[in-house]
């Protein structure tokens, strides 16, 4: 019998009617002729309301008894959610991490999946009955309950959806991935199908609606993913491998990220492992470095100054706002190393991306892209590309501007 992996999200299980309707959609979907398999995350606020508890017994609560605790809103809808499908006529049994033996790694709070019990899941099926796992939530080898991170229940299904073989259908608030955020971009649209690469490539559009993580899991394992609305029976986003998505559209969507912040080296001493000492300090600390560009120091070229005798260099890289902090300490430890004049530091940027498979056999894709930009008259500040994403860094006040001058100019808007 064919089988299906449904998941369904927090909000997608915040009532006691909510969860009626899943459990309605999960028996009708075996009343159509497969075995279902039922993940469920916390009702909507669980979560942060479990957190918020621990928070206030300490700032820093032991990590070991945090995942103990937060795994437990995902218990409570198991239970819940087995409970209404037995009350609609079906056979339904709740299986927490440890009990399907969802084996992890040890690292509290973000752990990752090592192995899951298939077996244990075709022998509930076998008998008929809707299997419902707790997702977010495994075991480590010693027994002792863990929790996958943040929105960690979309990676516990397509975690499922691998080790039995089936496709995996993710119900959320949301009817699909759009080519752009509709908040900013009323002509945004409805993804059809997107290619997990893709999806990857537009994180701050997807990680709305998929853990990123998740993503990963499918790509590695080729599992079809359909991400839809819980609340309608419209077809959403298939996120799938390049293969099976049918035309490559040069653009497939453009995407925002605010959460950037710049690095600037200023009159670096232009000479071997500069660059080196700077970013291996960085790399020690595990902070992660997104665009590097290194040009010749905006002092070595002033009228008068002999550029001979100076060779200075400007290193300007981005890292998370969150490190930012972290790279400002690093860096005024280094910079007396490396000879730089002056560091700046600057927030008010952000990176706006078009992300598309077809770019790869497409000339000219990013010559369009700073052609739109300066026809806003847009300043561009860095530009970074890999073989399917261009990102261009700007001012912050650009940042809607932008993204609507891309979605419309790459003929993504719904009347385009
Ligand atoms: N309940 C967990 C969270 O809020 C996991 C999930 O919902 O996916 O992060
Ligand atoms: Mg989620």
């Amino acid at each position: 019998m064919p089988l299906i992996v449904q998941k369904f999200g927090g909000t997608s299980v915040g009532s006691i009617d909510r969860i009626r309707s899943a459990a309605a959609r999960a028996l009708a979907t075996q009343r159509a002729g497969n075995d279902v398999v039922v993940i469920v995350s916390a009702m909507a606020g669980e979560t942060n309301r479990l957190l918020a508890l621990a928070g206030e017994i300490s700032p820093l609560p032991d990590a070991r008894e945090v995942d103990s605790l937060a795994s437990t809103g995902e218990q409570v809808s198991a239970a819940l959610m087995a409970l209404a499908i037995q009350a609609q006529g079906g056979k339904a049994r709740s299986l927490l991490g440890h009990q399907l033996k969802i084996l992890t790694d040890s690292a509290f709070s973000k752990a990752r999946i090592k192995a899951i019990d298939a077996q244990r899941l075709h022998d509930t099926l076998g008998q008929g009955t809707i299997a419902v796992v707790a997702g977010f939530q495994g075991v480590d080898d010693a027994g002792n309950i863990t929790t996958l991170g943040r929105g960690g229940s979309d990676t516990s299904a397509v975690a499922v959806a691998a080790a039995v073989g089936a496709a995996c259908e993710i119900y959320t608030d949301v009817d699909g991935v759009y080519t752009t955020d509709p908040n900013i971009c009323p002509t945004a649209k409805k993804i059809e199908r997107i290619s997990y690469e893709e999806m990857l490539e537009l994180a701050s559009l997807g990680a709305k609606v998929l853990q990123i993580r998740s993503v990963e899991v499918a790509m590695k394992y080729g599992v079809p993913v359909h991400v839809r609305s819980s609340f309608s029976d419209a077809p959403g986003t298939w996120v799938i491998g390049e293969e099976q998505s049918l035309e490559k559209v040069t653009v497939t969507g453009v995407a925002l990220d605010r959460n950037e912040a710049r690095v600037m080296l200023v009159g670096v001493a232009d000479r071997p492992g500069i660059v080196a000492q700077t970013f291996g300090a960085l790399a020690r600390e595990n902070i992660s470095v997104d665009m590097i560009i290194q040009s010749p120091s905006v002092h070595a070229i002033q009228p008068g100054s002999d550029e001979g005798s100076i060779r200075t260099t400007d290193v300007t890289f981005t890292v998370t706002k969150a490190d930012l902090p972290r790279a400002q300490h690093i860096m005024e430890s280094l910079t007396a190393a490396v000879g730089a004049r002056e560091v700046r530091y600057d927030e008010d940027i952000v990176k706006v991306s078009i992300v598309g498979l077809g770019m790869r056999s497409h000339a000219g894709v990013a010559a369009r892209m700073f052609e739109l930009l300066a026809a806003e008259r847009i300043n561009i500040e860095a530009i970074s590309t890999s073989e399917i994403k261009i990102s261009c860094l700007l001012a912050t006040k650009y940042a809607e501007l932008a993204v609507r001058a891309l979605h419309d100019g790459f003929g993504l808007g719904a009347n385009t």
